[in-house]
């Protein structure tokens, strides 16, 4: 089974082939960050553009590589949600009109979905599993009960855990995204300002990180009023340290309230080695049972690959859209009722 696979819903324009939804046999990423980071995030109207005037190269680069063509392809898949509307919009446009092109089904991918799935490139996953979903948009614990049937059981009250790293970055001057830096800054520093772990001991699955965030940058700026200067090794530290606790507490939570052999980290914030680190950690010496699966780190960020391993999932299961196939930007799993 050969899948073409598009990904366009943020910053990152990407096709993949994908064959039996784990081996990859093209996985082409154009990342537009050196155009966004000037503004300091991603602006919608520039992303756009750029996905636009990429995408037709970048199908070419994919099948290429992959060394097959159009009647080689079993289906043709994308991310329709969640994301940025516009940027959504070209790769859901390119991937009808192959479909319809070439004759070939359509599948229709959420995104989060395919950051879970990258996982599928790892180890053969094994029901049911628990994701945790750290990206620059979400923060979601989500149980899988069988392939494809996702239920969130705790998810961020306000911001990501990315969007938090990117926020403190430029409080620190780190051009976005900041989290791969901070990371690196965290090794080198100490946790020495104990901020606040938010929710961490309370009963439910959900997170928080506004009041860490604010801590942070409350901290930096009274320094900077009394014209003091912080370790930036510190300050980052002791963010991540922060991050990284609520991340774990709440992951081992959840692992005691619901059983799995395995756990998925997924999303941009998966890269983070920090978290890498304690989560396994902590898993070797309290839950040895549960098996651990993080993508490789370039599987973590936005790409094609992804979405085709989740498309697999979903053809298995004759989800299928047709040419009225509109982009959701505000897609999501639904909540469970735990
Ligand atoms: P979503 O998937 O929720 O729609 P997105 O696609 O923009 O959002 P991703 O591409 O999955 O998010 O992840 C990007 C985020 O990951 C950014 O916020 C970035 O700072 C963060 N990130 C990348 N590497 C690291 C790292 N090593 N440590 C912490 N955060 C990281
Ligand atoms: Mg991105
Ligand atoms: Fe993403």
């Amino acid at each position: 089974e050969l899948i073409l696979a598009f990904e366009s819903s943020c910053d990152e324009t990407s096709v993949a082939v994908v064959k039996n939804g784990d081996v990859i046999l093209s996985n082409i990423i154009a990342t537009q960050i050196n155009s966004h980071k000037r503004f300091g995030g991603v602006v919608p109207e520039v992303a756009s553009r750029h996905h636009v005037e990429e995408i037709t190269m970048i199908i070419d680069d994919a099948l290429t590589e992959a060394g097959v063509s159009y009647d080689d392809l079993d289906a043709v898949a994308v991310t329709y949600g969640p994301g940025l509307v516009g940027s959504l919009l070209v790769g859901v446009e390119a991937a009808k009109t192959l479909a319809w092109a070439h004759h070939l089904p359509l599948i229709p991918v959420n995104h989060m979905a395919g950051h879970i799935y990258a996982a599928a490139f790892v180890q053969k996953l094994e029901y049911p599993l628990l994701a945790l979903m750290v990206s620059g948009g979400h923060t979601e614990l989500v149980m899988l009960t069988a392939p494809g049937e996702f239920s969130i059981i705790g998810e961020t009250r306000d911001d990501a855990a990315g969007e938090a790293y990117d926020k403190v970055g430029r409080v620190l001057g780190i051009t976005y995204p900041a989290g791969k830096e901070i990371d690196r800054l965290a090794h080198i520093g100490k946790d020495t300002f104990h901020f606040p772990r938010a929710m961490s001991d309370s009963d439910n699955l959900d997170f928080s990180f506004s009041g860490l965030k604010s801590a942070f940058i409350n901290t930096k700026h009274h320094a900077d009023q009394l014209g003091e200067t912080l370790s930036r090794e510190d300050l980052a530290a002791s963010f991540q340290a922060a991050v990284v606790d609520v991340l774990v507490e709440k992951t081992m939570h959840a692992l005691a309230m619901h059983p799995v052999k395995q756990l998925v980290v997924a999303g941009g914030v998966a890269a983070n080695q920090g978290l890498r680190e304690a989560l396994s950690a902590r898993l070797a010496v309290d839950m040895p049972d549960v098996e651990m699966i993080v993508p490789p780190l370039r599987l973590c960020g936005d790409n094609g690959a992804m979405v085709g391993a989740a498309a697999h999932i979903m053809r298995a299961k004759h989800v299928f859209a047709d040419e009225t196939l509109n982009a959701n930007p505000n897609l999501n799993f639904d909540r469970a009722n735990v």
